[in-house]
Formats: structure tokens, C-alpha cells, sequence
């Protein structure tokens, strides 16, 4: 029954009442909608439509972990969790493998059919998936790079063609709701999920961001749209920020430091009309954030005024009791997780219990039924939003476009503007003269390592297998300079099953060999695909055969290309002198091999930027914002705060084939007397080379004396800009006083008299606000 035929019985009255009210007692139609279906349902319904179950639980196969492939839907098992338990939602895939979208369309048809034709509320089923950077389970899908490239390449654009796209392929297979973005600040560099964000800094992360929320929900937010799908926000919030480095581990975050980084994100995106929140399956100050009332309610819901769904992150009510042990059993947990505001409970196979659970405990008034009604409202208006109640199932005739051409350049594109080149000594970059090139290492022929994790499977373990007409690093080399002049000899290999930083030696003695009598060599390197706690990890150094091959390689004397692939930076200080040129293609995706290719042959001129920082040492690992006191000793001798961190390359950095002079920065006025005033800033940039190229310009402010110590700098804005050889540019900027505030020790945000300054590249100005 669709929802027309639903209101059929109850719209002719209620319309005699409404139209008897004034204008401003009047209720939307949604409103009434979904107040009406609130109403018909009952108790069981309603905790029913906060279930989320896993695919596997009700597909054919040996248990509810684990499914036969092909997949088919078991009929026992879906009556059970739709009809039974009156189940409202699912996710995911079988075995974390991408799907062919015929299978996709046919079985997500059947569900739905099932719960709209063979349940009493007739209410559908919302599928929820993780599309992270392009629809991860759908064969044949477009791979876009990861959030991270996005950030490189500091470009909305990117970030709007990536949700776009992902949001169009995720409809194609019949899935209206996609877990994405990831607004967690990549804070950590040991964290086996910073390439899932946008990188260190809250600027660049929101302005992404939003970027991606328009790309998935729409221009203008109509997620009925058959092309748009809800977005989920995660992980909320201070996820990355742990103390081990570790996925999942214990955060310690004051207030106003959350506020000042961490939420900055997620106000960006909420204001932007995100429909979906998921909750950080993290501890912050010793309290697990599903437990948090104050961080859900008090912040999530009425400071950042958000009024879509909030839903757990996997198991993460069971692990109240299971691992983090704030509740004396799972019965408790379900109360405790609900009780702080959890819309909907990503269980994801134990539903019997969840739903068992949620029931006793409204019965016996520990779990108010109106906190159910307010959590079901949402659910309801969620699925109403995205138009199921009356388009239940896709056509899937309306998805030319699937893994299409013009869907494949987008991605391209991205990683074209993302690869970012940190060295290029005597310019040996791009590779002129037609020579003779060894490329090695154990990411150089692996279509897995430079899309990893959530391509094609969970961990992107099974990409290789869904990607045989995409180039590999080697194979865009060898098409881009000639079969005959590149070899292809790895050195050191990952190892095959087992975790995914083990490696094998095979053969150093022969690529180093090969080095010797090639004129160049391009040294591929980085890690193997991961994500979360298989990611987790013990030491941030390369991994030590990478090094001996490094090391090895550079006694040849020949120029090496050291190419930097993988999730997060791992440390190179050991053998960065020994490279000639150095580019980081972070995970760029499906296209990353040509697009690298096209960069070392000179077709494209590399513009990206570090959206983090490059640490050099393993006991240095700060963000570009770091306080003062953190400058170590440095030439002027110990104590003298005056100098920098020691990192390897700072954040914001990134050559390009063009040489670019700023001059000439100006401001409007030394003195600003009110914080409604604005700051114009002016500064002349000139392509000095004779290429032309994309230079991307980073306006910073300083606080320079404040109530609590200021960051050195905080990135306020940024343009990226396109200069012909020789062009000349007058770039300007706006800053309004009030974003130079700052949350104070009682998480006020306030903007303090004094001096400031601002910076573009080398130059500076201070002006005092005095109001
Ligand atoms: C991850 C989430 C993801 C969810 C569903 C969790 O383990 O933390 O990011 O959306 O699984 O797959």
C-alpha cells in the first residue's frame, strides 16, 4: 500500500480540521503524514523501526555472519526480522563484497515488496550502505579517490562530482541512504582511518563538506530526487582524536576544544540541511560517546539544532556492556543508548534481543514512549523525505549513467588535481628524453593499494578482482612512456591473506640491478588497504623491507621517484635524502595510475597540497595548529620558542611544475572596532615559469596574545587559482572579524582586544582590533 492509499482513510477528515485552524495552528502535510502513521503503529512497530539489521541475517548461507554468494534472500529469515520484529531498516552487503546491480536491484526489490505488501503498518524499509569514495559494494562502480585526495586537491568541486556520482550508482542498485561523509578531523597520522577524511584542518574540512552534502542530497536538498540520497555525517564527534592512535580507543577532549575543532565540521553540515548522523563509536573523557546525553542532546540536537535521524555505529549499544563496560548487561546498554538520544540502533545481528529489550524496558517506564515517538517521527520523516512511501522500488531503467564515461573523467579529474609533488630536485620532474625506467615497490602493479579499503569489499582486499580494466602505476607508466623502455621488478611484496602490513622479501637484489642500468627509477611505496581496527597500527615507520629496498635502490645512484601511496604518512626521514623527487598519491582511486602517469610525463601540471602534516619523527605528530611550546630546540639554542616543529613537509605545502611569487599583501585598515567589520585583504601572485598552472593560496590568521595560549596559525581561507606563464593575479579576500574568534576555557566563543596577524605564503600583517 503506497502512502497515498495510507492517507486515503484518514486525509478527507483531518483536512475538515485543518482548514478550520488559523494559518499558524496549521501543521505541514509531512508533519501530519507522519503523525498519523506514528499513531497507527504500534509499540512493536515502532522499536521495530528502530532496528537496523545486517544484509547477511536474512540472506541464504551458513549463519547470520556469513551468506552464500551468489545472494538470495532467505524467505524464513526475512519474514522473521520484517514480519516478526518488524524490522524498518538494513545495510550493507554479503561477506563485504560488492554485488553485481542486477543482484542488488532484484533482492532490495523483494524486501521492500515484502515489507510494504506484507506487513500491517505497510511502512518501507530504508537501506543504508557505506559509499565512500564512490558506491563501494556495486560492481562496476566508479571509484573516485578517497576524502583525503578531495582535501589535496582543495577543490569543492571534487568533493561535489565524488558525492554526486556516489549518489547516482548508490540509487542504480535501489539504495537510497549512503553512510558518508566522514567529518572527522585526520588528526592522528597513526589512525587507520585519516584517509577517510578531509585531513587536519576544520576549515577545509567543512567547506568539503558541505561541498558533499549538496552532491548527495541535492541543489536543493530533495532527497525524493531519484538521483540523491541521504547523507550521513560521522563520526560525531573528536573519533580521530584518541591518545593510542588506535581505532576505537579512548579520546580525552575538553569542551572548548571540541567545539573549537571537532564540531566546527559537523555545524557547517547540519546547517546545510544533513538528514543523518552517525555517532562515534569512541570514548571521549572515559564516557563512550553512545552513552553521552550531553554530547547527543545537549550539543548534537539543541546547540547544532539537528533534527534528522541519529544512528549508533555498529554494535556500539551491545559494546556499552560488552567492551566498554558503563552497562551491567545489554539490556542496560539498550536503555542507556536510547535514553541519550539514539534514534536508530545500528544492532546489526542480535535484533531478537535489541527489539525484546527496547519493548520490556517502555513497559516498565525506563525508556519513555515518548523518546520512542520522537526517535520513530524521525525515521519516518527520513523515509518520507526520500520519497519511499510512494516510489518503494527503483526503475532501473533511469541509470545510463552507472560506471559511465563521463562519470570515470569526474574521478579522473579529482585525482588528477589531488596527487601532490613534495621534492623535485634540479627539476627532474616531469621525466623528459624517452628513458629507460625501472618501476618497483610493492604498490607499483596494485589496483587494491591505490584505492584501498571500501572499494569493491570492506577492506578493499577484493579489489584487484573488480578492477581488471583500470591501470596500475606500472601499466599507466608503461602506456604513457613506452613498454619497451619500463621494467617492472618489485623488490618486496605484501604477503597474500595474513594482516595487511606483513611483507615479503622477493627480489631487492634484482630491482636494484635493473636501478643500475635504467635512468630512472620510480619507487613505489606506502601501505597495503585497510580500515579500521585491521588497521590499526604499532609503528608508524615504513615498513622495514621498504626501507632496504629504499636504501638499496639509492647506492645505484640513479634519480629515484619515490611515489607514496597509502592511508596515512608514514615516516621516510630515513631515505627522503636519498630521492631525487618524491610525489604522494595518497589513494587516488580507480584513475590514480594515469593520472600519476600524466603527471610524470609532464601532460599535467601537479597542484595539490598536504591536507595534513608530513611528520618526520614518530614522537612529532601535531597538526600545523599546534601551540608554541611545542617548538623544540632549535639553532638559537634550547628554550628559544621563536622557530617550528620538525616535520618532514608542513600542511598546505605542495610544489607544482610553475613557479609562483606572491608581493604585495595588503590590508584595509590596522585597526578593526567592531566584529561585525571585515578584513580585505589584497595580495599580487605571479607565475614566474614559463608553464602555466593551478596555485592554491592559503590565508592564515594569528591570534598573537589571547586568554588561552592561541595557535600558531589557523588556515581562514583559500582560493585555487589558475595562472598562465607569466600572468599576473590580484587575489582578494574577505574576512569578517568574528571568525577570528576563539572558544574560551568556559567554551565561549569570544574575540579578545589585541594584535593579530594574517599571512599568505611568506608575508604578513598585523592590525589590532580594539572594540
Ligand atoms: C564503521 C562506520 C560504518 C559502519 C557500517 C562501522 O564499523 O565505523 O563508519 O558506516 O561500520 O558499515
Amino acid at each position: 500500500m503506497t502512502l497515498k492509499k495510507i492517507m486515503k482513510y484518514i486525509l478527507i477528515p483531518v483536512f475538515i480540521i485543518l482548514s478550520c485552524k488559523s494559518k499558524s495552528e496549521q501543521v505541514s502535510n509531512e508533519d501530519f503524514t507522519i503523525n498519523h502513521i506514528l499513531k497507527d503503529l504500534t509499540l512493536e512497530e515502532k522499536v521495530g523501526q528502530m532496528a537496523q539489521i545486517n544484509l547477511t541475517v536474512i540472506a541464504k548461507g551458513p549463519s547470520k555472519w556469513r551468506s552464500s554468494y551468489p545472494l538470495k534472500i532467505d524467505l524464513k529469515r526475512l519474514k522473521k526480522a520484517i514480519l516478526d520484529f518488524k524490522v524498518g531498516s538494513i545495510i550493507n552487503t554479503i561477506n563485504g563484497r560488492a554485488l553485481k546491480p542486477t543482484s542488488w536491484r532484484e533482492n532490495i526489490k523483494l524486501i521492500q515488496k515484502y515489507a510494504v505488501d506484507s506487513t500491517r503498518s505497510k511502512v518501507p524499509i530504508i537501506y543504508g550502505v557505506d559509499g565512500i569514495h564512490g558506491a563501494t559494494y556495486a560492481d562496476g562502480a566508479t571509484m573516485f579517490p578517497h576524502q583525503i585526495n578531495l582535501a589535496a586537491s582543495w577543490n569543492n568541486e571534487n568533493a561535489y562530482n565524488m558525492a554526486k556520482v556516489c549518489a547516482y550508482e548508490t540509487r542504480a542498485i535501489g539504495i537510497p541512504w549512503n553512510f558518508s561523509p566522514v567529518l572527522d578531523l585526520g588528526i592522528d597520522p597513526r589512525f587507520p582511518r585519516q584517509f577517510e577524511t578531509f585531513g587536519e584542518d576544520p576549515l577545509l574540512a567543512g567547506r568539503l563538506s558541505r561541498s558533499m552534502i549538496r552532491g548527495f542530497q541535492g541543489d536543493n536538498n530533495d532527497i525524493s530526487n531519484k538521483y540523491n540520497v541521504a547523507a550521513c555525517l560521522k563520526h560525531f564527534v573528536g573519533y580521530q582524536s584518541v591518545i593510542s592512535g588506535k581505532d576505537r580507543t579512548p579520546a580525552y577532549i575538553p569542551d572548548n576544544v571540541l567545539s573549537e575543532y571537532h564540531i566546527e565540521p559537523f555545524r557547517e553540515a547540519i546547517k546545510d540541511g544533513a538528514k543523518t548522523v552517525m555517532i562515534s563509536s569512541g570514548l571521549i573523557n572515559g564516557i563512550p560517546v553512545h552513552a553521552n546525553y550531553d554530547l547527543i542532546v545537549r550539543v548534537l540536537r539543541r546547540k547544532l539544532g539537528f533534527e534528522g535521524v541519529i544512528l549508533s555505529d555498529w554494535e556500539d549499544i551491545n559494546k556499552l556492556h560488552t567492551r566498554d563496560k558503563v552497562a551491567e548487561n545489554k539490556k542496560e546498554a539498550v536503555k542507556i543508548a536510547i535514553n541519550a538520544g539514539i534514534d536508530m540502533s545500528m544492532i546489526p545481528y542480535e535484533y531478537e534481543q535489541f527489539c525484546k529489550f527496547l519493548i520490556e524496558l517502555v513497559k516498565e517506564g525506563e525508556v519513555p514512549i515518548e523518546r520512542i515517538d520522537e526517535a520513530v517521527s524521525r525515521i519516518l520523516k527520513l523515509k518520507y523525505d526520500l520519497g519511499l512511501f510512494d516510489n518503494p522500488i527503483i526503475d532501473s531503467n533511469n541509470y545510463k549513467d552507472f560506471g559511465s564515461k563521463k562519470h570515470r573523467e569526474l574521478a579522473y579529474k579529482a585525482a588528477s588535481e589531488s596527487i601532490t609533488l613534495l621534492k623535485n630536485k634540479n627539476k627532474i620532474l616531469p621525466i623528459k628524453n624517452n628513458p629507460s625506467i625501472l618501476v618497483t615497490g610493492p604498490n607499483a602493479n596494485s589496483m587494491r593499494t591505490l584505492n584501498g579499503a571500501w572499494t569493491y569489499s570492506w577492506q578493499g582486499d577484493l579489489a584487484d578482482e573488480f578492477t581488471s580494466n583500470y591501470n596500475t602505476i606500472y601499466e599507466a607508466v608503461s602506456n604513457s612512456f613506452g613498454t619497451s623502455n619500463v621494467k617492472f621488478i618489485p623488490g618486496v611484496a605484501y604477503k597474500n591473506g595474513g594482516n595487511y602490513y606483513e611483507m615479503n622479501e622477493i627480489n631487492i637484489k634484482k630491482a636494484v640491478d635493473e636501478g643500475r642500468k635504467s635512468d630512472v627509477i620510480i619507487l613505489c611505496i606506502g601501505e597495503n588497504s585497510y580500515t579500521e581496527k585491521p588497521g590499526d597500527l604499532n609503528d608508524l615507520n615504513i615498513h622495514k623491507l621498504q626501507l632496504k629496498l629504499a636504501l638499496e635502490l639509492s647506492k645505484t645512484g640513479k634519480p629515484i621517484v619515490l611515489i607514496i601511496n597509502s592511508g596515512r604518512p608514514r615516516l621516510i626521514t630515513d631515505f627522503e635524502p636519498f630521492m631525487s623527487a618524491i610525489i604522494n598519491v595518497y589513494l587516488p582511486g580507480n584513475h590514480g595510475g594515469d593520472a600519476l602517469a600524466d603527471i610524470l610525463s609532464g601532460k599535467i601540471n601537479p597542484s595539490g597540497k598536504l591536507p595534513y602534516t608530513y611528520p618526520a619523527f614518530p614522537n612529532s605528530l601535531l597538526p600545523y595548529y599546534y601551540k608554541p611550546s611545542e617548538v623544540q630546540n632549535n639553532n638559537q639554542g634550547a628554550y628559544n620558542y621563536t622557530g617550528e616543529v620538525n616535520n618532514l613537509y608542513d600542511f598546505g605545502y605542495g610544489l607544482s611544475y610553475s613557479h609562483f611569487e606572491y608581493s604585495d599583501l595588503n590590508i584595509n585598515k590596522d585597526i578593526f572596532q567592531s566584529t561585525s567589520d571585515t578584513i580585505q585583504i589584497n595580495v599580487n601572485l605571479k607565475n614566474v615559469s614559463n608553464i602555466d598552472g593551478y596555485e592554491i593560496i592559503q590565508l592564515y590568521s594569528s591570534d598573537l596574545f589571547a586568554q588561552i595560549t592561541p595557535d600558531i596559525k589557523r588556515l581562514r581561507d583559500f582560493k585555487r587559482v589558475f595562472l598562465k606563464s607569466g600572468e599576473t593575479k590580484s587575489i582578494n579576500f574577505s574576512l569578517p572579524i568574528d571568525k577570528l574568534a576563539y572558544y574560551n576555557a568556559q567554551n565561549k566563543k569570544i574575540i579578545e582586544n589585541g594584535s593579530f596577524s594574517i599571512s599568505i605564503n611568506e608575508l604578513n600583517r598585523t592590525f589590532l582590533v580594539k572594540q
